[in-house]
């Protein structure tokens, strides 16, 4: 088993001991429903035929179809997608969306990939899944170093197979293939929501005296600093695999964007007019931006940012987990220990996930919404969700990551208990 699953295992047996749910929705959880392993065959420019290896993960559909991004990287394993899929299974109860929680990956580094390689191989997987996939059994989405194009592709390919069109079996699409509107900020502005809910109620009460540091400045790290920026929040330093930039009177975001757009580089753009000036800020390194003595840190780059090795020099009052598994089981021990509030990544980035489920809900419907309504729908169920994560935590006197487990259990065994459990069948339920 690998640390990753070893560790969603443990964050599952910390929440089983503040709630009682049925054996049968415990023996349930302890294992993903079902598990593929595929060989990808494909054609490379140069006519040599190369088989990658690929998996598609089904955790659990109590609740829905499965829903899950899929990851081209080289160090895709089958337990790594295992633990996706068990992470999203908790995250889609989390947010009280009807799906279930899949992964899938692909063990290839995508960058080697010609343009055409890389549609070949996106065609190839979904002909390998699709007897596993479709809108009301598992549905696919963009995760690390798959986007759009590669969803529209493999939605192209689906509706060849199916000799139909199918908007609803992979969502992330772009726009013009039944994408929805809201969904590229979509992760950005879920954690946003989820900061301006939770921030007040731990005592910060004024943006310009909150100061932020971010670790990843990526679609969603770059997207988050930008809301940051504009709601008054002084994000004082930013990092990408590189390394970072800190100042601590806070950086001008939109210049550090348009400076990384530009130069791909993390400096800020300045200009008065049409004269512009690039100011080089401090630098500083990742680990050092993760200890900096900041009142918000925001993972939002890898797993495993946060372990025993750093938790102790980690002087930030909350974190907010904008990546998925950022701070490993001891880390998230010494943390708590520490009084350092953690808001978990299934509540922090589900923005992603809703409004990919409002981009099913509106294939399925054939009725395309505005910016304006996804936005109103996103912002109404993060801040609902958050809010009911924070009043469980504070009843039972326990950890927000925690409380969003106990959350998602909840709904999770509510579901399996209403298709029949042993008190059921062995006659002691009323
Ligand atoms: P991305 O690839 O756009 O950005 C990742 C950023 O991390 C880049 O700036 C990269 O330079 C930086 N990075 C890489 N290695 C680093 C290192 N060692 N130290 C510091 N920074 C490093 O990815 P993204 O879509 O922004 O996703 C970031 C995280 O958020 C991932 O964990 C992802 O699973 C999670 N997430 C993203 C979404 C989404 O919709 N984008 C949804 C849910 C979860």
């Amino acid at each position: 088993m690998s640390s990753l699953l070893d560790d969603a295992a443990k964050q599952l047996e910390k929440a089983l001991g503040y709630i009682t749910i049925s054996d049968d929705a415990r023996e349930r959880l302890t294992m993903p429903k079902s598990s593929l392993v595929v060989r990808i065959p494909v054609r490379m420019d140069d006519g040599t035929l190369k088989v990658f290896k690929g998996y598609r993960v089904r955790y659990d559909d109590t609740r829905g179809p499965t829903k899950g991004g899929v990851r081209f990287h080289p160090n895709v394993t089958l337990d790594e997608v295992q633990s996706l899929a068990f992470w999203m299974t908790f995250k889609c109860a989390a947010l009280d969306l009807p799906f279930g929680g899949g992964k899938g990956g692909v063990q290839v580094d995508p960058k080697k990939l010609s343009r055409m390689e890389l549609e070949r191989l996106s065609r190839g997987y979904v002909n390998a899944i699709a007897d596993l996939i479709g809108p009301e059994v598992d549905i696919p989405a963009p995760d690390v170093y798959t986007n759009a194009m590669i969803m529209g592709w493999m939605m192209d390919q689906y509706s060849i197979i199916k000799r139909s069109f199918q908007p609803g079996v992979v969502t992330g699409k772009p726009l013009s293939m039944g994408g929805s509107l809201g969904r590229e900020e979509a992760t950005s502005r879920g954690a946003f929501v989820t900061l301006q809910t939770l921030l007040p109620k731990m005592g910060f009460k004024d943006p310009a005296s909150i100061r932020v540091a971010i670790q990843g400045f990526g679609n969603a790290g770059s997207i988050l600093a930008g809301f940051l920026y504009a709601a008054g929040y002084k994000v004082v330093a930013v990092s990408d695999s590189v390394g970072g930039i800190y100042a601590p009177e806070g950086l001008d975001i939109p210049s550090v964007r348009q400076a990384k757009e530009e130069t791909r580089a993390l400096k800020a753009i300045y200009c008065q007019g049409s004269v512009c000036h690039i100011k080089e800020h401090a630098t500083i390194s990742n680990a050092d931006l993760l200890e900096l003595d900041v009142d918000v840190l925001i993972p939002a780059a890898l797993e495993g940012q946060i372990t025993a090795a750093n938790a102790e020099r980690i002087r930030a009052r909350v974190l907010f987990e904008v990546a998925n598994g950022p701070t490993d089981y001891e880390g998230d021990q010494i943390l708590e220990k520490r009084g350092i509030q953690v808001v978990p990544d299934i509540l922090v980035n589900a923005g992603g996930v809703t409004v990919s489920y409002f981009e099913w809900v509106q294939n399925r419907s054939g009725l395309y919404w505005s910016e304006a309504e996804v936005n109103n729908r996103l912002d109404e169920r993060m801040a609902r969700e958050a809010h009911c994560i924070w009043e469980i935590a504070q009843e039972k006197g326990i950890c927000l990551r925690t409380a969003a487990y106990l959350h998602a259990l909840g709904r999770i065994s509510t579901a399996m208990n209403a298709q029949g459990a042993k008190e059921y069948f062995l006659g002691t339920a009323r």
